[in-house]
């Protein structure tokens, strides 16, 4: 508008001024509000990202727990056939002692994979879905089991528990994969899989790379003397080559194995066992002295101490207040990991352009006790299988048997299944891989001089206990 006169000059350059200001304002609320719209939906986020970690959470131990109480049916009832398998032989009644131990042999198959349904289940009540690379590994390895039965000279590669066992459990994990895998079993043991025994398969190798533990180098791999790993490197051909891998008991199912044998002994020979199972008084001297098949608890898996949980142990976990006497024992335990999918709104997205997944691993065992007179006693006290578990509860992750491994981690399995020997054999790496880049990382002079550097003046700081172990602490683990 034109400005006419002084006064009209003047009213027009307050309007002016007043625009200015306005303008000013209308900036200012609008940068008010970007930065309002960016905290709530970064609100939105973390409430998100809760809401996915509780029902995690939830689903984990649901899954684990509903293993693990598949674990503790399986050995009842290797148990309670045991039990019976004492009857028939008392009775004298062969046919069906021989049936007996065949549904042993089959029980411990059956069980662990029904713990394996049993744990998708509850999963998927606590609103997980399916994961399609859970689902594809699974389906992998079942191709896998098929060539357990190849023959290789002087024999199939892996005897079959039973007969026709590999081509049914194939057909069950086909059947369990098909329907999806929410609850991946963490803690499984496959054949043939080298899991130990190197540093490079050792996750808390490139866990204390990554988050730069000078400790667990000092603490876990002494060269000799005060040297280290750090000081001795050379390049790839350093390394040892990856060992063999360990003879399978293929008795017990790899998915929830609950560790069982079967064993051709007199029952006379068990010390005790009258104590627990007053029928063997009734039993006549021929049976109690005839060499028969039964099943006892695998000595490698069921030791006498919980391994970490125990006072003494060199990795002991500090708890408050000590393990029962009857539940010191190592034994069958179900370890799950699942991802609950948080989407986030404010584009701070994780791995998975705009979802972040929230990870949970939960560990559960069957607990139980024989007992004799008023004592109670640990389950394998006599070694063979009794009916004996009552309870099942979660036990803390760094107290199961899953140790560093991790069956269903699948960046891992990519990376020692198909990225070790390769780097052993040339010095490869693939890039992409993050366990791969670790790799880089240490091969890399300086990087493992800052490390010796450190140590040089702070090695004194490694003695804790909670140092060097290399697990547990992290925020990706449950319990
Ligand atoms: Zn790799």
């Amino acid at each position: 508008m034109p400005c006419a006169s002084a006064t009209a000059a003047s009213r027009c350059r307050r309007r002016r001024l007043s625009g200015r200001s306005r303008g000013q304002a209308a900036l200012f609320l609008l940068m008010a509000l970007v930065i309002l719209l960016a905290v709530f939906l970064r609100n939105v986020d973390i409430h998100s990202a809760a809401i996915a970690k509780t029902k995690a959470q939830n689903a984990g131990d649901a899954s684990a727990l509903a293993a693990a109480r598949w674990q503790a049916n399986t050995l009842n009832l290797v148990g309670e056939l045991n039990v019976a398998h004492v009857a028939a032989l008392s009775g004298g009644d062969a046919s069906a002692v021989h049936a007996i131990t065949s549904m042993q042999a089959r029980v411990l198959f059956a069980g662990p994979l029904t713990a394996l349904v049993a744990a998708q289940a509850a999963a998927a009540k606590n609103g997980i879905r399916p994961n399609p690379e859970f689902s594809s590994l699974l389906r992998d390895h079942a191709a896998n089991v098929l060539e357990y039965g190849t023959q290789v000279a002087g024999g199939p590669a892996m005897r079959e528990p039973y007969p026709g066992a590999w081509r049914e459990y194939h057909d069950s994990l086909l059947s369990i994969a098909a329907n999806g895998v929410a609850a991946a079993p963490d803690n499984a043991v496959f054949f043939g899989n080298a899991s130990g025994g190197h540093i490079l398969l050792d996750k808390a190798f490139y866990e204390a790379v990554e988050g730069r533990e000078w400790c667990w180098f000092f603490l876990n791999c002494p060269s000799g003397g005060n040297r280290t790993i750090l000081d001795d490197f050379t390049d790839y051909t350093w390394f040892p080559p990856l060992p063999d891998p360990p003879q399978p008991n293929p008795q017990n199912s790899e998915i929830f194995g609950v560790g069982a044998e079967a064993r051709d002994t007199e029952l006379s020979a068990i010390g005790g066992l009258a104590d627990v199972l007053p029928e063997i008084a009734n039993m006549p001297s021929n049976a109690l002295h005839a060499k028969e098949n039964w099943y006892f608890y695998s000595p490698g898996k069921w030791q006498t101490h919980w391994p970490r949980m125990s006072e003494g142990d060199p990795d002991f976990l500090p708890l408050v207040g000590s393990v029962r006497e009857e539940y010191d024992y190592a034994g069958a335990d179900a370890v799950t990991r699942l991802y609950a999918p948080a989407k986030t709104l404010s584009g701070n997205a994780g791995d998975n352009g705009g979802q972040r997944d929230i990870l949970w691993t939960a560990a559960a065992r069957p607990f139980g006790y024989l007992r004799r007179g008023s004592d109670k006693i640990r389950p394998n006290s006599l070694g063979i299988i009794l009916p004996a578990f009552r309870d099942i509860r979660l036990i803390p992750m760094d107290a199961a048997s899953s140790g560093s491994d991790a069956t269903f981690d699948i960046a891992w399995q990519h990376h020692i299944r198909e990225h070790l020997a390769p780097y052993l054999a040339s010095g490869t790496l693939v890039e992409g891989c993050r366990h791969c880049r670790d790799i880089r990382r240490f091969e890399d002079p300086k990087f493992r001089r800052v490390g010796r550097d450190w140590l040089s003046v702070n090695s004194y700081k490694c003695t804790l206990p909670s140092f060097g172990s290399g697990r547990g602490g992290g925020t990706r683990r449950g319990h």
